[in-house]
């Protein structure tokens, strides 16, 4: 070997001799006042050393003082994004749906406790009958429903004591008038009140009925059971749950008004968990008003406030009790604050900004707007977020309210900003998902609901200009399929990411960010272009396979 060389074998200790490692510490990556406010797409990561599998990765995270999840997924609190349906799946999948409030306070806390109540498999809110109903009755509900096999109790309600069951053939051939006292099943097979999925697929399974209802000591109904979920039956060993009572987690969205206290009273006693009050502006007197409120009324709510872009809208929030931080001014997909107020900040300076100071006083702070990829979510994490908060992201799942339609021949759903003039004014738009969404069945608005301020308006405190400015637009998304696909994805990518960075757990992305251990690079415009697709004549973008 030419002598002029270094010895091979040296290469690391060689490293040794540089001042600096390769690439910009965090802080220098940072800095503003050398190249300005920077967004996700301004910067990679360095790739580290792989030496463990990526199934190994650990994506635990605190999202609020109190509550860690096992990973930091977090739905927008959007009427296109967030109802039941989402916050149950987000819950199952280790995430967490924050329930939107451009509805009625009733229909909000009917979410909230559905998501309380829901226990994987089992069927928390059956149909139930009285003895004294008739054959008549269970005609109708197969008519509408789709479904026989249902449990009559002595009241008539889910919680009345169980006295039988009424299945096709108990009402087949019969007068319709007959009373289901005479023709309904007594002679049940039930399972106890905290029996375990798997326990009581077997019993299920063994016992060849359709039905298997569940019940408490007393002989009280508490849930069902159905043959035909069997199959559909999954485990789901990511779930958020409280660890004290074991139930999901659950969040809701509620503004600052006076009427917000009051909605706010109905969603804790369905069981809420964390609050997120929402604002496109959070650093003002309402906002701290209603944190000071809501931590003398409701002392075990975790208080999610926001949102704010700088450290000292943070430290005005901090200050006042907040336990997570939301952060984001214009970043957001459907947005248009930034170029209408003129006010706002770039997401990846405004979450290392925020995160920076937040973390000090160990508050979390979740990047809300702007996650397009698996890689936006890893950079959020990397500037200190504990959680990042999507909404066109999944807009377009089956679990995001309303339905999918065809625009220019793609399958799409609705997706539309708080700020947008359909959303501050619901009812009267094409698009609005309350109305037209199939959870609408499932949560209707109560008939004598109180009479509920737009949230929108409230978001963007608009409520009493006679000139409403619109802050967002209304569009719609491709189609994603079940968000039971799409959040196992993102979860699986982001532990891929987290092996080509060398890091095992985000608990050690952030201590090796801040130790400058996790190296990082500046893209230029045209490295933007050059980490994308480029060249090709026509491609496929398919994003994963669920093998
Ligand atoms: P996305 O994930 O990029 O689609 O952004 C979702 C986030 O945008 C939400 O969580 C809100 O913080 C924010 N947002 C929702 N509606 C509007 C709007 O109309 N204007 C501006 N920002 C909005």
């Amino acid at each position: 070997m030419p002598s002029q060389y270094l010895d091979p074998s040296t290469a690391l200790a060689h490293l040794e001799t540089y001042s600096r490692s390769d690439g910009l510490s965090i802080n220098d990556l940072m800095d503003s006042t050398i190249h300005g406010g920077l967004t996700y797409n301004d910067f990679l990561l360095l790739p580290g050393k792989i030496d463990f599998p990526a199934s190994s990765v650990l994506t635990e995270s605190r999202i609020t003082r109190n509550v860690v999840l096992k990973t930091p997924f977090m739905s927008s609190p959007m009427d296109t994004v967030t109802e039941g349906e989402m916050a149950i799946a987000m819950a199952l999948l280790g995430g967490i749906g924050v329930i939107h409030h451009n509805q009625s306070p009733e229909r909000q806390a009917a979410m909230v406790r559905a998501v309380k109540r829901h226990e994987n498999g089992f069927i928390t809110e059956p149909v139930v009958l009285a003895p004294s109903q008739r054959v008549e009755d269970v005609l109708d509900i197969k008519a509408r429903l789709g479904f026989c096999g249902i449990p009559v109790t002595d009241s008539g309600k889910l919680g009345g004591k169980l006295v039988g069951i009424v299945t096709s053939r108990d009402v087949q051939f019969r007068d319709p008038s007959t009373p289901l006292s005479s023709v309904m099943t007594t002679d049940l097979i039930t399972a106890q009140q905290g029996i375990t999925l798997v326990e009581a697929n077997d019993i299920l399974r063994d016992s060849k009925k359709g039905k298997l209802p569940i019940v408490d000591k007393e002989g009280r109904l508490v849930s069902l059971l159905a043959r035909s979920d069997l199959l559909k039956n999954q485990s789901y060993p990511l779930a958020s749950k409280n660890p004290e009572t074991k139930q999901l987690y659950a969040a809701a969205a509620v503004g600052t008004r006076p009427s917000d206290m009051e909605r706010l009273a109905l969603l804790v006693e369905a069981g809420l968990d964390i609050v997120v009050i929402d604002s496109s502006q959070g650093n003002s007197v309402f906002q701290l008003d209603m944190i000071r409120h809501i931590k003398l009324t409701h002392p075990k709510l975790e208080v999610i406030a926001g949102n704010v872009v700088t450290r000292e809208q943070a430290a005005s929030l901090i200050a006042a009790g907040a336990d997570g931080i939301r952060v984001g001014m214009g970043s957001g997909s459907i947005c248009i604050t930034q170029e209408v107020m003129a006010v706002g900040r770039p997401q990846a300076t405004a979450v290392f900004a925020v995160a920076e100071f937040a973390n000090k006083f160990g508050v979390p702070v979740i990047a809300d707007g702007g996650i397009g990829n698996v890689g936006h979510i890893v950079k959020a994490l990397a500037l200190g977020a504990g959680a990042v908060m999507m909404g066109g992201l999944l807009a377009g799942t089956e679990e995001a309210p309303g339905e999918y339609f065809y625009h220019e021949g793609k399958r799409v759903k609705a997706y539309r900003g708080m700020g947008s003039l359909e959303a501050m004014d619901m009812g009267k738009s094409k698009t609005s998902s309350a109305s037209k969404s199939a959870s609408s069945q499932k949560y209707p608005e109560p008939q004598k609901s109180t009479t509920h301020e737009n949230a929108a308006t409230s978001r963007y405190f608009s409520e009493s200009s006679a000139v409403k400015v619109a802050q967002g637009v209304s569009g719609d998304v491709a189609d994603k399929g079940s968000v039971k696909a799409f959040l196992p994805y993102l979860h699986v990518g982001v532990q891929h990411s987290f092996q080509d960075i060398g890091v095992k757990s985000l608990a050690q992305l952030r201590e090796d960010v801040h130790s400058g251990k996790v190296r990082f690079e500046l893209r230029t415009a045209s490295a933007q272009v050059e980490g994308g697709v480029h060249g090709l004549n026509s491609y496929t973008k398919r994003l994963f396979a669920t093998v």
